[in-house]
């Protein structure tokens, strides 16, 4: 396949605000891939998403906007100070190579055709090149393929190596064009009426469930190009399995203010347990094979030695899928430390067995996927509770244990709990449905979370300004964001409080670490003001949500103080428009 193709399809998606049009676009450009092999497909589909990998591996194409003016200069051949110009005109290097390129065209002439492997190889091969010289050598390939891209086509390249697509496609608009692109004859948008006219043999309604079976699909997979790959095959979609090894996408819990709305959700009797401060890991066991990922399916085995040796010492059987929250705790004391702590055991590469001494942490299972005979996914609590109990028999504490938890028959009887399990230096209690199924992927009514500390968000960094006279060296103050259901990134207010200068532990979240980690990500300037790439995320605290006209939100953040860095989760784990509409009304 041509990269042209799905540059065309970037910008005929970057052009429509219409969720509804945007779907259309992608179904029909899905459908030109049907015939595609495996491989090219699994491409696409990442590329379609502004990545070169998939969304658990932590690699990145890992270049700066001032690199990528550099390429762009040597493969236009215009001055180092002429792209620069252009690039203050657009404040967008997307705009600018654009621009630059047609410039070039217009006097050589010459067109090339680029497929789509070339572009993704490239990209791939730019973020393998790591040492001393890979800067130069990531230049001059990215300038070597810039040279043989079409306008158009340079104008995505760049945006995919700055990781900055903006052409806006939510997981469900990749949900609902998958569905149509395989499951009807001809799709297009009726842009009068803001809808989506269909033919084929499957009737509206039909069309709404098979969506609905696609995405438990994603769920389960965590990657549409397995989907995809699996309809082209003719498969049905009733026929996606989890299997031990690769990872599907965990449940998540809904947030309730009182004990009162959190029973009215889940009824009675219901399960308190402990809400462990730590982070997700989603455990597979496949014979002597263990693998570890993150909440946002990283895979993080190798930085967890230590969580491999208990599981496989430990487990009792064979196989299995079991989800739990891994929790720092002091080696002297024994007492659990806040996530802060151990965060830095998920990017760890070096060392990694001395810092597992150093900052050991403790498993706690609270749910089971398949229990080496079955996928459970479909029973109730109960069940799965009964197949953990089989799993891990005897709780080994400090290394792997069962979740603790109570089950409560009235309100009454959760308060001494959630107290005891604050002062067992815990977050705060999750509430679980007993009657609620795991449900990868869901944000649900089964599993509600409380904590003393309601009023924080998890936010993403989308601009920073440097600061001024002895500060000049940092960015010190970050523009932060929520996104909506389309994907959108919306901004919501801006911190600077609450921050050190710098520090000397590597926890503590400092102007000098959250500027190291920010100037990779610049993709755009403006006197002071830097637009990154949005990736960092930051737990924030704050006093009260306002409605403000300042922020594309539409609300700000009153007194918004950083609490920390959360490097285990990604841009969809941010606080979303719902949430911000929920937390608005329930003040
Ligand atoms: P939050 O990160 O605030 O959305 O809270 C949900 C997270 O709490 C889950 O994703 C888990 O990582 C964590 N957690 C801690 N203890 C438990 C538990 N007993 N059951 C489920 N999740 C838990």
């Amino acid at each position: 396949m041509k990269y042209l193709q799905l540059a065309e399809t970037f910008e005929e998606l970057s052009k429509t605000t219409s969720r509804l049009e945007k779907t259309t676009i992608l179904a029909n450009f899905i459908k030109k891939i049907k015939e595609e092999s495996e491989e090219t497909i699994e491409e696409t589909v990442l590329l379609l998403q502004g990545r070169v990998f998939p969304e658990w591996d932590s690699q990145t194409v890992g270049m700066a906007a001032k690199l990528a003016l550099k390429a762009i200069s040597r493969a236009t051949g215009h001055g180092e100070s002429e792209v620069e110009k252009v690039f203050k005109k657009h404040g967008d290097i997307g705009n600018t190579v654009e621009e630059l390129v047609k410039r070039k065209r217009q006097q050589t002439l010459f067109s090339s055709d680029l497929t789509l492997k070339d572009v993704f190889q490239t990209l791939q091969k730019l973020a393998s090149l790591e040492g001393m010289k890979s800067q130069d050598v990531k230049m001059s390939e990215l300038s070597k393929l810039l040279t043989s891209a079409k306008p158009i086509e340079a104008k995505f390249i760049i945006r995919t190596v700055l990781e900055d697509l903006r052409v806006g496609i939510a997981g469900g608009t990749m949900r609902d064009a998958i569905t149509y692109a395989f499951f009807t004859d001809t799709v297009i948008y009726d842009k009068e009426n803001n809808a989506i006219i269909h033919e084929g043999q499957f009737s509206k309604e039909e069309i709404q469930q098979l969506m609905e079976k696609v995405k438990r699909a994603f769920d389960l997979t965590a990657d549409y190009a397995k989907v995809i790959t699996h309809l082209q095959k003719g498969k049905s979609l009733d026929e996606f399995k989890l299997t031990a090894g690769s990872p599907c996408k965990v449940m998540l819990a809904r947030k309730e203010r009182t004990f009162t709305d959190a029973f009215a959700r889940t009824g009675f009797p219901a399960r308190l347990e402990y809400k462990y401060d730590g982070f997700r890991m989603q455990i597979h066991k496949k014979g002597k094979e263990i693998k570890l990922f993150t909440r946002r399916l990283e895979d993080v085995t190798k930085q967890f030695p230590d969580v491999e040796k208990a599981i496989l010492k430990h487990v009792t059987v064979d196989e299995c899928i079991i989800d739990g929250e891994a929790v720092g705790y002091d080696p002297k004391t024994g007492k659990y430390q806040p996530f802060q702590h151990i965060s830095k055991r998920i990017r760890r590469k070096y060392d990694i067995e001395a810092l597992a001494k150093e900052l050991p942490v403790e498993v706690n299972i609270f749910d089971v996927l398949y229990d080496g005979n079955k996928v459970i996914i479909d029973e109730e609590l109960p069940h799965r509770l009964l197949a953990l109990e089989k799993i891990i028999p005897k709780d080994i504490p400090r290394s792997i244990v069962k979740a603790k938890g109570i089950l409560v028959e009235k309100e009454e009887d959760a308060q001494s709990f959630y107290e005891e399990s604050l002062a067992a230096g815990n977050e705060g209690v999750m509430i679980k449905d007993m009657k609620g199924l795991y449900e990868p992927g869901g944000r649900v009514s089964a599993w509600i979370k409380m904590k003393p500390i309601m009023d924080e968000l998890d936010l993403v960094i989308t601009e920073a300004e440097w600061g001024n006279g002895k500060r000049s060296a940092w960015m010190t103050s970050f523009t932060l964001a929520v996104q909506d259901e389309d994907g959108n990134i919306l901004e919501i207010g801006k911190v600077g409080t609450g921050l050190k200068e710098i520090a000397e532990d590597e926890e503590t979240v400092t102007f000098a670490r959250l500027t190291e980690l920010l100037k990779p990500l610049i993709i755009g300037e403006d006197g002071k003001n830097v637009r990154v790439q949005p990736e960092i995320i930051l737990m924030i605290a704050y006093e009260e949500i306002q409605k403000s006209p300042t922020y594309s939100s539409g609300f700000a953040l009153r007194f918004p103080r950083v609490l920390n860095i959360r490097n285990d989760k990604s841009i969809d784990d941010i606080a979303t428009m719902d949430d911000i509409y929920d937390l608005y009304e329930g003040q």
